[in-house]
């Protein structure tokens, strides 16, 4: 099985100014695209080979672990985006984030302090357990809450060819602008199936 990249639900200019279509043309572009085609070769001739994508990540590790994760990763980051989605999280996932923590407004700062506060490159996770509690969580380089058992809801790409870009050095203005194009239908919808 070869992994195809999938394309993207919005054109390249959709973000901007958020992420500009230069951003999507480097990171989604040749970011995403070289880990699946990487990956690609790795698995070839591997007990990977015919594995779909999830399963690779939760049971590899090395090289092909960092692949098909950041692969993964990306995929996940770039579908929860959009320029007119739904601006709040709504339902069952909007109670959870109240009583654990407080209010939306008190989630989102303490979801850009852990991406602030993260050293080095990885992603910042909201991920839920099987009774549905959730965490936010810090994953070094190419980590993924499904390796643990979580399941992951929303991720925020924090390496920094995600903002270079478009903010330079500041990750703490680039992680307050990503909430302008989350997309709480896809996120809701992420937390209840
Ligand atoms: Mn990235």
């Amino acid at each position: 099985m070869k992994f195809t990249q999938p394309k993207l639900p919005y054109s390249p200019d959709a973000l901007a100014p958020v992420i500009s279509p230069m951003t999507i043309e480097y990171h989604y572009g040749k970011h995403e695209r070289a880990y699946i085609d990487t990956l690609n070769k790795l698995i070839e001739g591997t007990e990977y080979a015919e594995m779909p994508l999830e399963e690779i990540v939760v049971n590899s590790d090395g090289k092909i672990f960092n692949n098909a994760s950041q692969a993964w990763n990306h995929i996940f980051y770039f579908f929860q985006f959009s320029p007119d989605g739904l601006k709040e999280p709504a339902g069952k996932l909007r109670d959870k984030i109240e009583e654990q923590f407080g209010s939306f407004e008190e989630f989102k700062t303490k979801f850009e302090e852990a991406g602030t506060t993260l050293f080095g490159s990885g992603w910042v996770w909201l991920a839920a357990d099987a009774d549905g509690k959730l965490y936010i969580l810090q994953g070094k380089d190419a980590e993924n809450p499904m390796t643990g058992g979580m399941k992951p809801i929303m991720v925020f790409d924090v390496w920094e060819h995600a903002y270079y870009l478009d903010y330079q050095n500041l990750r703490g203005a680039y992680l307050k602008k990503l909430w302008d194009i989350v997309d709480w239908s896809v996120v809701d919808a992420r937390y209840e199936n």
